[in-house]
């Protein structure tokens, strides 16, 4: 049985980069940038005031002090967004806005606050200022030239700011995959279907759909396929359109388990029937022509599980992301946690924090049909292959399933 780092790796390495297209800079939130953004001019594009206050010559202030101030005539007011109509002389000071360019011939800007008014047209000065005070310099934010943006960054609001302060308004990303989700099981029925004789209804495509729409990807239902190879084969076939294609159940050693046989006679190339782990032991991966083919538990923990380890990493990768997986953080564990040897388990905690430690504790019973040990989950603990039992107290590692925190950690007001 291939281990979870192998078969992650196994499923990485099938993986090609997805196709690039032109969007408006909206539109490329969360989306990965597909090109090297260059800035094109200056930013800020001249020297401008950083503070209401004086336009001034240094050296005119260079004698000013308590004792002797210096008297300054003002010859102009300045506002943010124009230029001055002059240049600043021996002896002169032009009132500026934040933000406005500096005049000619003024080389810092003083105060408000540090200036007295003496009349209309002119401040006294207590106070030397030195040269290239409270100025923002022209291309201190970026330089023309300058690799504002790499590729393969992802698009934050940070970088939409960026490109529009650069007069970008379209840039290249890669394009979404396109993930085909097919449920397998006769006794599968969908939401607004009668469960009376014995049937079970449609979680997992609809989990599914939700990770792949919060994975970036655009989801392709599929429906429900009954367990007969030629039925399975007919729905996978459907799913050849997509860049992937994740079936959930059927791919056990039961009696009914064809999805194997399906994804066989379609001609994929397996990698791997079986993974070390649990939830999700029995789970499938192979290429069939330009598309991957995730065989996935029927469990519904097992199905979030796996689509979490394996295809959520290779969603990302296709899109041209650089950062492939959640991050982890050490929680010390509250109570004994014991597990089977031999496999990786992934068991759903919840975190909390006192007195600036995190503790992680189990949501309750583990079994991966349990869905709502997912719901109350903020991550998986990752355990060792070789580990029978971890004690409470010691520290374990838990893989973060994204959303807000209220750890004091990570407090900033
Ligand atoms: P299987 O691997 O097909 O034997 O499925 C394992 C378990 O997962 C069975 O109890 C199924 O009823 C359940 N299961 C399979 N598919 C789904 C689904 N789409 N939604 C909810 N439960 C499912
Ligand atoms: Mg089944």
């Amino acid at each position: 049985m291939i281990s979870v780092i192998d078969a992650r790796d196994s499923v990485l390495n099938r993986v090609q980069l997805l196709g690039t297209e032109r969007v408006d800079i909206f539109s490329a939130l969360d989306r990965v940038l597909a090109e090297e953004v260059f800035a094109t001019r200056n930013q800020p594009p001249w020297d401008n005031s950083a503070m209401d206050g004086y336009a001034v010559r240094a050296e005119d202030t260079a004698s000013a002090s308590g004792a002797s101030p210096v008297v300054l005539e003002i010859i102009e007011h300045l506002a943010a967004g124009y230029r001055a109509g002059k240049s600043v002389g021996r002896g002169q000071a032009i009132h500026i806005m934040t933000g406005a360019p500096v005049p000619d011939g003024a080389d810092t800007i003083i105060r408000s606050e540090d200036t007295e008014q003496v009349d209309d047209s002119h401040i006294r000065v207590r106070t030397s200022v030195p040269e290239g005070k409270d100025l923002r310099r022209a291309g201190e934010d970026l330089t023309v030239g300058d690799r504002m943006l790499p590729a393969g960054k992802r698009i934050r609001p940070a970088e939409i700011g960026l490109l529009a302060s650069t007069n970008r308004t379209h840039v290249s990303v890669y394009r979404r995959p396109r993930v085909a989700i097919l449920s397998t099981g006769d006794e599968i029925v969908d939401v607004d279907e009668d469960i009376s004789d014995g049937k079970i209804v449609d979680s997992n495509s609809y989990s599914l759909t939700a990770l792949v729409l919060e994975a970036g990807a655009i989801p392709i239902r599929l429906g429900i396929s009954r367990d007969t190879r030629e039925e399975l084969e007919r729905n996978l076939r459907a799913g050849l359109a997509g860049d992937v294609i994740i079936t959930s159940g059927g791919v056990s050693v039961g009696e009914f388990d064809f999805v194997k046989a399906a994804l066989d006679a379609l001609g994929t190339s397996m990698e791997f029937w079986k993974v070390a782990m649990t939830p999700g032991r029995p789970f499938a991966f192979g290429t069939i022509q330009d598309t991957l083919a995730f065989g996935l538990p029927g469990n519904p923990v097992a199905t979030m599980v796996t689509f979490e380890l394996f295809v959520r990493p290779a969603l990302l990768k296709m899109s041209g992301a650089s950062r492939l997986y959640r991050p982890t953080v050490r929680a010390l564990l509250l109570s004994d946690l014991h597990k089977s040897s031999g496999r990786k388990q992934f068991l759903r905690m919840q975190l909390f924090e006192r007195d600036g430690q995190l503790y992680a504790t189990q949501t309750g019973a583990q079994g991966s049909g349990i869905l709502k040990s997912m719901s109350l989950a903020d991550g998986l603990a990752i355990t060792h292959e070789d580990q029978t039992s971890i004690r409470g107290g010691e520290e374990i590692e838990v893989m973060l399933l994204g959303g807000e925190w209220n750890l004091a950690g990570a407090r900033c007001c």
